[in-house]
């Protein structure tokens, strides 16, 4: 048993991805939606445990609340303050962030190079944590943070430096955007900014040149991000925020199973 704990949690696209993989590969799992209230949540996940689950997606509003009720958080959860995968063995529940790792899946399929490229992430908030110390650990040259609240992204910054002190990480505030868009090679959204129709593109469109890379953790089903079709339209190359899903849910299932998962199918039932 394998599941993905929200509230709300109707609308994931989780649950039917990795039945996919199970029935293809005829794996003996099966992953449910679990919507657990906020208050339920300590009870919800001694639940799974004592029910022999063998762990669980964690998704909004629980991602960062959860990591001070597991036994082990390893490092890319801590630094991104937020864990999005438990992994259940003899009781004990550990754990880890896939984000980072998926979305470094989601570049690497696509054939984007990340090592000493020049990278501009817009925003600070879990997910945009757990993918800069993903690129760091790449080898990227340079990691610029702007984020609405710039405190967020100082605190974020100052994170990463204590983690890799001989790394290039600097901060700002999102009247930095487009200089650093500008300069940057790789620009990564991984603000809310893109989940609505009216929501502004998060870096002015002049930006998204031919030679870069946009990728967006934003996903909507069916449909395209502004900032990705922006993107699209002037040639830029692009990583969507449903690669990103599908490759932290392939991260998430090897941990889970210990075996290569079937993502044609995975990305079948995304698309
Ligand atoms: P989070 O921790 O709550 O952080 C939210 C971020 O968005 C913060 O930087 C916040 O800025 C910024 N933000 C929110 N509203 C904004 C606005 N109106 N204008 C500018 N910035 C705004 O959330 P998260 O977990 O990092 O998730 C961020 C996004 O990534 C979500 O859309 C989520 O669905 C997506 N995501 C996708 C995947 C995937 O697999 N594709 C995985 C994880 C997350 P402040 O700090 O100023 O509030």
């Amino acid at each position: 048993m394998l599941g993905v704990i929200g509230h709300p949690i109707g609308h994931s696209l989780s649950p039917k991805m990795h039945n996919a993989a199970f029935a293809a590969s005829g794996m003996n799992y099966v992953y449910v939606p679990l919507d657990v209230s906020p208050d339920r949540l300590p009870a919800a996940i001694e639940g799974a445990a004592a029910l022999g689950f063998r762990g669980f997606n964690v998704t909004m509003p629980h991602k960062e609340r959860i990591v001070s009720l597991l036994d082990e958080v390893e490092e890319a959860g801590r630094v991104a303050g937020a864990v999005n995968t438990v992994l259940i063995e003899d009781g004990s529940l550990r754990g880890l962030n896939t984000d980072g790792s998926g979305f470094i899946e989601a570049c690497r399929a696509a054939g984007v190079e990340l090592a000493g490229r020049r990278v501009l992430i817009v925003g600070a908030g879990g997910a945009a944590a757990a993918i800069a110390l993903a690129l760091i650990g790449e080898g990227v040259a340079e990691t610029k943070i702007v984020n609405r609240t710039a405190g967020r992204a100082e605190r974020l910054r100052d994170r990463l430096l204590f983690m890799s002190p001989e790394t290039e990480v600097s901060a700002g505030s999102l009247d930095d955007v487009e200089e650093a868009a500008s300069g940057a090679e790789v620009i990564v959204n991984a603000t809310y900014l893109g989940m609505k129709d009216e929501d502004p593109v998060p870096v002015p469109v002049g930006c998204l040149e031919s030679q870069k890379v946009v990728c967006d953790a934003v996903y909507r089903a069916g449909k395209e991000t502004r900032l990705i079709e922006a993107a699209r339209q002037r040639g830029a190359r692009v990583v969507t925020g449903d690669r990103m899903l599908l490759y932290q849910g392939v991260q998430a299932q090897r941990l889970w199973t210990g075996q290569e998962p079937d993502v044609e199918a995975m990305n079948d039932a995304l698309t």
